[in-house]
């Protein structure tokens, strides 16, 4: 670095001071410069992170930027409830630094796969420390669908990525706290814009029952055939029900998912008369570019969603 920044200015004083020699002399500085920053991210390498499922993959690479290089497993609108692990997935855990992975049993196949891959550094359960609901035995697993509970997926990430590169700790901080701000100014403006909706006509219905957490939060009642997961087909009995709750209760928000086939909502819809009100994303972000590739982006259209539906009608 010091002999090419000396053949540098050698190279300008010798000659005349012409704007030939000035422009050569600013190509040699940018180039040493750029040797320079190559060698200092040559000297650390970024944290490889295997994370579950693509909203995982969002949190990681908004929290971590370039100190991560994020490998995710189960790809966008894509069901990480019925997942079949690939060979390529233990390659990738085996080679990971830090996994990432949602647990209140999301991710049922996980454990034997990082047991399997041979798998000794770092994991950590994102929803660690929520207020997780409970439907009997059943612990409904899709807690990311809440402002609240997102702040601790955020502290959660962030701490393990620190732990990691703790001479980073100031730039990864700095990383959450906008990230928090950003969450913080969609919460208060679409629970504001929400607030106008009268709580009688808060009643929703969905494929599987992927929106407690959001329910809770903005005071929504969620209906769904399948349950918690998508792994028991709903039963005839379980159809009927709901068709009789649309009917009795005059329900007019039916929503798709983006994960599951929209086949039973388009039945249901058919006996009941009722519209479908667009496509929730549930379980998985949308394509890049799509109404919901990033986290902040799927809260924002799920409930203007069900904003623009549930005050229409
Ligand atoms: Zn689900």
């Amino acid at each position: 670095m010091v002999d090419c920044l000396k053949n540098t200015i050698r190279a300008a004083t010798l000659r005349d001071n012409t704007m030939y020699q000035i422009k050569r002399f600013l190509k040699s500085m940018f180039l040493c410069l750029f040797f320079w920053a190559n060698l200092v991210n040559a000297g650390e390498p970024s944290i490889r992170v295997v994370t579950s499922f693509s909203i995982l993959e969002n949190l990681v690479n908004e929290l971590g930027g370039q100190y991560v290089s994020v490998i995710n497993l189960v790809s966008r609108n894509s069901d990480a409830h019925m997942y079949q692990p690939k060979p390529s997935d233990a390659v990738s855990i085996a080679k990971a630094d830090l996994v990432v992975f949602n647990g209140l049993g999301f991710e049922g196949w996980i454990p034997r796969l990082i047991k399997n891959s041979g798998y000794k550094n770092k994991q950590i359960i994102a929803s660690e420390g929520v207020d997780a609901i409970k439907n009997g035995k059943e612990i409904d697993p899709h807690a990311w669908q809440s402002f609240h509970n997102i702040r601790l997926y955020v502290q959660n990430i962030t701490q393990a990525l620190i732990e990691l590169r703790p001479q980073h700790v100031k730039a990864l901080t700095k990383r959450q706290q906008k990230y928090l701000g950003s969450i913080s100014n969609l919460e208060k403006r679409l629970k504001k814009q929400f607030a106008s909706i009268p709580s009688n006509k808060r009643i929703v219905v969905t494929s599987h029952d992927a929106f407690g957490y959001l329910g809770r939060e903005f005071n929504v009642r969620f209906l769904a055939p399948l349950g918690l997961s998508i792994e028991v087909e709903a039963s005839a009995e379980d159809v009927a029900a709901i068709i009789d709750q649309i009917r009795e209760q005059n329900v007019k928000a039916l929503f798709v998912e983006n994960i599951n086939n929209p086949r039973l909502l388009e039945l249901i819809s058919g006996e009941t008369n009722v519209a479908i009100g667009g496509r929730l994303y549930s379980d998985a972000l949308s394509e890049i570019k799509g109404p919901a590739d990033t986290y902040l982006k799927m809260m924002r259209h799920n409930i203007e969603s069900l904003i623009n539906r549930l005050n229409t009608h």
